[in-house]
């Protein structure tokens, strides 16, 4: 305790991190008033301002407000000096006012709080079943803000005039809602509106929505971040017609459902637990224990199930009607952008009813799905929930830099400081729409931050990603092209604070390669920024272009001549298709070399039956992994330095695997085994060459977790300290914080 002797001295606080819009200036109120003590505290584009004054010290107080942090808020700094005192005469919430760089965090969406929920089912309750209830520790953030300071004025919700009970709230510092921005109620806020194809449907929405679900209806539902599809996951036929009109035939849907439904259907451990019902609410991947409520329409194929829990009121009142799990996938026609605004003819083409509001959503934001590894979070899309909080770089890049990502499921990252900003999920850029929803985003984002000038641009070394063209318009930024593997590795680096030497490897799908070839199988060793291409996979040739990766037979046509074999069944099944290609690989025609790991995946999976065709990415390989099964042994592999570094050769494998009388789902699981020894050997040899005893571990194809445990256990018995992602994903959605850490360093 600090000697109080009744000296009064004045001190000024500054609180860095998420600090804005989660009740952290009622909560300083709240504290100077307990404490005696005098002073302000006032929202700036940096953080928070706190001045006190009496007869505290500035780090005794310090003490008290970390012990004291409400819910959402996160400092990453505090600092303070002391002045001379001014003789304030009460502790006052000052208004908020403008400062020159921005560090305030914007706070991410966040799910209904225990409190909101209690309120929302209490018939005594002025809000009792009001959709938008929402207090200071929880409901809309980046969803609705426009621009910084985080105030009523700035969001969505500046055209909503609150009631005299709301008013009251808001300036209450006793009460939960003491400047919650999006404060409101059933009198003063937005409204549902149901609307079918006829125009609005008169009645109650909820109970009519949910009426319409259980008949088998599709129903589209604004939700925090744009509209989700909704149907009954329990009915096939409604499940099949969603798919129809989605044209999205195999690729899993989420599903929405109540904790004690998918408790009913999965066992999980505490930290999926703790997953589903953080502030978050991701999607996350559970097991199914049951599978018989289902439909089996949802995820074809796949042994896990993505649930989320109802993270909305309005999303926790359906479902309560409902009482049953529903599909609830992101309202966007297959490969474009999810419908945020509320274009309801366009919706209106997909689904039988349209469940909107009119709080506006001012920034797309797809549901985030994450998993568990070893008992923490292992992230496949960082969006809703998460984004823009930053990721701290273990260096200061003193000037702004944006960094765009690679082509497929990307996001981006601005750089300021060392903070880096990640975009929420922006997906496919490949169409204008895709690329579009990048730049609107990218410009957000720089008004968001209050970005004067962007000085560095990152782009994928790819020289066809369309996204690359976001360069142009910084006419004065430097740009610098980041080869995506080391991307990859320097992401998972810069999640653990880490810059230095490392043993990277990168199994992938796709990404250029400094021979021009399509990387996505790569070992590096080095300094972070200076890594070096120290081993490969086998390159194999890749026919017909992009094509192949979705007709997966092409490659597997391709690993087959490699062997030594010209398959009939091949010739039986794709006649003159069969023909043409097989001369094509013969001559190397009209193809690439590659060294990708997904791809072998993809004719593993066709070779052994499990999957004829990628129709979603992804999906030959997700289908190996959920068809193996534990198996003793494994395959042959070989490895070779060929004088540029290690060559890992699966096709040994290949050849075992086509002899190996066993099942299928033991042949898969032995094609996984053989590909982890194979990694962890050549990870061997190249820590006997350089003694680096650490490892990093990223790209696409260590979403496997199957893979990625064999992997990581093996290494760690080996003694090398193994660094995985747990921020951002491993797949390209992770990637543009790699870029970002790669380019600042140079
Ligand atoms: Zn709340
Ligand atoms: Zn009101
Ligand atoms: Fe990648």
């Amino acid at each position: 305790m600090s000697d109080k002797n009744g000296q009064t001295r004045r001190f000024r606080i500054y609180f860095y991190g998420a600090v804005q819009g989660v009740g952290f200036r009622p909560t300083i109120y709240r504290l100077a008033k307990s404490l005696g003590v005098k002073g302000s505290v006032r929202n700036t584009t940096e953080g928070v301002i706190v001045e006190i004054e009496g007869d505290v010290h500035a780090e005794e107080f310090v003490d008290h407000v970390k012990s004291n942090l409400p819910p959402l808020a996160k400092l990453t700094g505090v600092e303070w000096h002391e002045l001379e005192p001014v003789g304030y005469v009460d502790f006052i919430i000052e208004k908020s006012s403008h400062g020159n760089e921005v560090q305030a965090l914007v706070l991410p969406d966040a799910a209904i709080c225990e409190d909101c929920k209690r309120e929302l089912f209490d018939p005594s309750d002025r809000r009792y079943r009001y959709p938008f209830i929402n207090c200071t520790n929880c409901g809309p953030r980046f969803t609705i803000i426009k621009a910084l300071p985080y105030d009523r004025p700035n969001t969505t919700m500046a055209v909503f005039k609150m009631c005299p009970e709301c008013e009251a709230e808001y300036h209450d510092p006793s009460s939960r809602r003491f400047h919650a921005q999006p404060n409101c109620c059933a009198v003063c806020g937005p409204r549902l509106l149901l609307i079918g194809p006829e125009g609005e449907v008169e009645g109650d929405q909820i109970k009519l929505t949910a009426k319409a679900i259980l008949e088998g209806k599709v129903v589209a539902i604004k939700g925090l971040g744009g509209y989700h599809f909704a149907c009954d996951a329990t009915n096939d036929e409604a499940v099949k017609k969603l798919r129809m009109r989605k044209r999205r035939y195999n690729k899993p849907f989420a599903l929405m459902a109540r904790m004690e439904d998918i408790e009913r259907i999965c066992r999980f451990s505490e930290c999926e637990r703790a997953l589903l019902q953080s502030t978050a609410a991701p999607i996350v991947l559970l097991e199914p224990e049951s599978d018989g409520m289902i439909s089996q329409f949802v995820a074809p194929g796949q042994k896990k199930l993505g649930f989320m829990i109802p993270y909305t009121p309005l999303h926790l009142l359906l479902m309560e009607e409902l009482k049953r799990p529903i599909v609830l996938t992101s309202a966007n026609p297959t490969g474009e952008p999810i419908i945020f605004r509320d274009e309801i003819n366009r919706l209106l083409k997909f689904a039988d009813l349209v469940l909107t509001h009119n709080r506006d959503i001012y920034i797309r934001a797809d549901d985030s799905v994450d998993m568990v590894f070893r008992g923490a979070r292992y992230p496949l899309r960082r969006s809703r929930g998460y984004a823009p909080l930053p990721v701290r770089l273990p260096i200061d890049f003193r000037r702004t830099l944006l960094a765009v990502g690679p082509m497929m499921r990307t996001t981006f990252t601005l750089l300021i400081g060392r903070n880096a900003f990640l975009s929420q999920h922006i997906g496919d850029t490949d169409t204008l729409a895709g690329l579009q929803a990048e730049i609107e985003a990218v410009n957000h984002f720089i008004n968001l931050f209050q970005v004067s000038k962007v000085d560095v641009v990152a782009i994928d070394k790819h020289p066809l990603y369309p996204n690359r063209s976001i360069a142009d318009e910084f006419p004065d930024a430097e740009v610098i092209e980041v080869q995506h593997h080391r991307a990859h590795i320097a992401g998972v680096m810069a999640e653990h604070g880490l810059t230095g030497e490392v043993i990277g490897v990168a199994m992938d799908g796709t990404g250029y390669g400094d021979d021009g070839a399509v990387w996505g199988g790569e070992f590096f060793a080095g300094e972070i920024h200076d890594l070096k291409r120290v081993g490969h996979l086998r390159y194999v040739f890749l026919p017909g272009g992009d094509s192949s990766i979705r007709h997966i037979w092409k490659f597997a046509l391709s690993i087959l001549y490699e062997l030594g074999e010209e398959p009939s069944m091949f010739e039986k099944k794709f006649g003159n298709d069969y023909r043409m290609l097989l001369g094509a690989i013969k001559n190397r025609f009209a193809g690439v070399m590659t060294s990708s790991a997904g791809r072998l995946f993809d004719a593993a999976s066709y070779l052994l039956g499990v999957c004829e065709e990628n129709t979603f990415d992804g999906e030959a390989p997700m289908r190996l992994e959920a068809a193996a099964v534990p198996a003793d042994g494994r395959y042959g592999f070989e490895v070779h330095d060929d004088g540029n570094g290690y060559v890992l050769d699966m096709l040994p494998a290949f050849r075992e695997m086509l002899q190996d009388g066993e099942d299928v789902s033991f042949r898969a699981f032995k094609f996984h085994r053989t590909l982890a020894d194979g990694i962890v050997e050549v990870v061997r040899r190249i820590e006997a060459d350089t003694g680096i005893k650490r490892v990093a571990l990223s790209g696409g194809v260590f979403q496997n977790l199957t893979l990625l445990k064999m992997v990581v256990s093996s290494l760690e018995r080996r003694g090398f300290d193994v660094l995985i992602h747990r921020e951002v994903p491993p797949n390209d959605g992770g990637l543009s914080l790699g870029m970002a850490m790669l380019a600042a360093m140079q």
